[in-house]
């Protein structure tokens, strides 16, 4: 997958390893850094989360960097289709994170096909 991946997953120890389980895949499948500092994104679904940070309680990491009224769009989103949406910061490189490019548009697409799904949307 994208740059430093095997980094991204050394940031865990192997105890946050053991209990850590994505609140969209359900897994834990490791995780490939995004553009901001310390962010990354689960090798499964996309979803980023905070790996580290310097003022964030080390016991809070990974933290998940999804709204919670998106939760549930992203695990319908997972359930239909099991696509990688990459939804970590790529602002600064996105021609290195085709996965995330793809992910973006495909989650998109999809959501074009939902707007009732859209929390505060104008859909439905
Ligand atoms: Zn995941």
């Amino acid at each position: 997958m994208q740059k430093y991946g095997y980094r991204a997953n050394e940031a865990l120890t192997s105890e946050a390893k053991d209990v850590f389980r994505c609140e969209i895949c359900q897994e834990y499948a490791g995780f490939n850094w995004s553009d901001y500092s310390g962010e990354a994104m689960c090798n499964r679904c996309g979803t980023p989360y905070q790996l580290i940070d310097r003022e964030i309680p080390k016991e809070e990491l990974p933290k998940r960097k999804i709204k919670p009224e998106w939760i549930p769009v992203l695990k319908r989103y997972w359930e239909e289709t099991h696509e990688y949406t990459g939804l970590g910061n790529i602002s600064i490189s996105p021609g290195a994170y085709p996965e995330c490019v793809k992910g973006r548009r495909l989650f998109n697409e999809w959501l074009d096909e939902h707007p009732d799904l859209i929390p505060g949307g104008t859909g439905g």
